[in-house]
């Protein structure tokens, strides 16, 4: 059976992007499964197809292939060859190991937590395949253990089942992580995403070097979830406030702190937009602030609200830092580009009255690579302000 893609949808595969929504499927299977994709003109390659789901086909190949599922598994190896090195230098770092349509393994996360695998396969046909998938990982990494963490709701609009499961090995509850001189623990099964948030490692290690060395004092570290850039803050300054408005975060930032020895931290529950305005009426001070909300644009039909959401945090964290103060400014809502990101962080620092300096403008970390033609794979954005007046 081929899949038959409209000329529009066909169009978009042919400028390598490789999802194609429903309504521009001609011919559809009734089962997921992996299929070849034919456009109006001939064939176009080969992808996961999911007739359930809204995003029907999603390619992994390009072009013909005489054997698809050797293309794909090759996919598979090609992911794993650059972070290879990385793996086995750093046995108890976090690290994504596929990153889904970006190393054309469309759905598919893998990260690894100290050698312990989560896999989280958010497409249906990869359902059959986990059981090969398995194999291959253990055969290349020799992981302690494999989990299926495959409770995310987006499950159910593939038509998935939702579970937790061990796939191989041996998997404990948590799992302790070290990222620099910060130790933290994952809780494998529990946690957000894949136990952490792995895409913001590079720019807490980065933060962390900016500021050692600075004489700073106080810190504040906002939408803190687990306290992890408060504990690469901790080290350098007299103080840092975590603020999140979850306790069980906090209880897990609180634990983090303890494991560290972080005696300087301070923990407060709260919503970050009282919570900032409480503070610049109060008139506080911070030398560096880190703000990393939660993605405020859930759907594109939101960009406009989430653009004034993320203004009014940033708004506010500028009015509180000191001349010369740092703040950390992210966003990983996928509806928000880059542009409209920045142009919402000077509009910020227009109504603050503040020369703002950019001394870095980054995205996720090196094992999240994004693809050119595919806007949805560079969804963070940050950016390390500085302060001058
Ligand atoms: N900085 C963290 C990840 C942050 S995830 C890291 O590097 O690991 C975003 C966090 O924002 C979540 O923990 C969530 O509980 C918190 N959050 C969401 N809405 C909030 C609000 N209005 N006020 C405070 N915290 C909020």
């Amino acid at each position: 059976m081929k899949v038959v893609l409209t000329p529009r949808g066909a169009a978009r595969v042919l400028a390598r992007h490789p999802w194609v929504w429903q309504s521009d499927v001609r011919t559809l299977p009734d089962e997921p499964g992996i299929y070849p994709i034919y456009g109006p003109r001939g064939p176009l390659g080969w992808a996961l197809v999911n007739p359930r789901s809204l995003i029907s086909v999603r390619m992994f190949h390009f072009g013909p292939a005489d054997d698809p599922m050797a293309a794909l598994w090759r996919n598979l190896e090609r992911a794993l060859e650059f972070r290879q090195a990385a793996y086995a230098t750093e046995p108890a770092a976090g690290l994504r190991l596929v990153y889904a349509e970006a190393d054309l393994l469309p759905g598919l996360a893998v990260d690894s937590y100290a050698r312990h695998l989560v896999v989280q396969a958010h497409a249906a046909a990869w359902e059959p395949l986990l059981g090969e998938l398995t194999l291959r990982l253990e055969a290349a990494l020799e992981p302690a253990g494999i989990l299926a963490k495959h409770d995310a709701p987006v499950r159910e609009r593939e038509g998935l089942e939702r579970y937790v499961r061990t796939l191989a090995g041996r998997v404990p509850e948590r799992v302790e992580v070290r990222e620099g001189a910060v130790r933290y623990r994952v809780a494998l099964a529990r946690g957000q995403k894949t136990g952490a948030f792995l895409d913001q490692r590079d720019n807490r290690l980065l933060l962390e070097d900016y500021v050692r060395g600075r004489g700073f004092r106080r810190g504040l570290d906002v939408f803190a979830y687990e306290g992890l850039f408060a504990l690469h803050l901790a080290p350098h300054l007299e103080a840092v406030d975590v603020v999140d408005s979850s306790a069980a975060a906090l209880a897990l930032a609180r634990e983090n702190a303890e494991l560290n020895g972080a005696a300087n931290l301070n923990f407060t529950e709260a919503n970050a937009f009282d919570l900032l305005r409480a503070k610049e009426r109060a008139g506080e001070r911070y030398d560096v602030i880190v703000l990393d909300p939660p993605a405020f644009a859930a759907r594109k039909a939101d960009r406009e609200r989430a653009l004034a959401a993320y203004k009014e945090v940033n708004l506010r964290a500028l009015k509180l830092l000191a001349p010369g103060g740092l703040l950390a400014t992210a966003s990983c809502s996928h509806h928000v580009p880059e542009a409209d990101f920045y142009a919402m962080l000077a509009s910020a620092a227009a109504d603050a009255h503040r020369v703002v300096r950019v001394r870095e403008r980054r995205g996720q970390g090196w094992d999240h690579p994004t693809l050119l033609t595919v806007p949805e794979t560079h969804y963070l954005k940050f950016a390390l302000l500085e302060v001058l007046t």
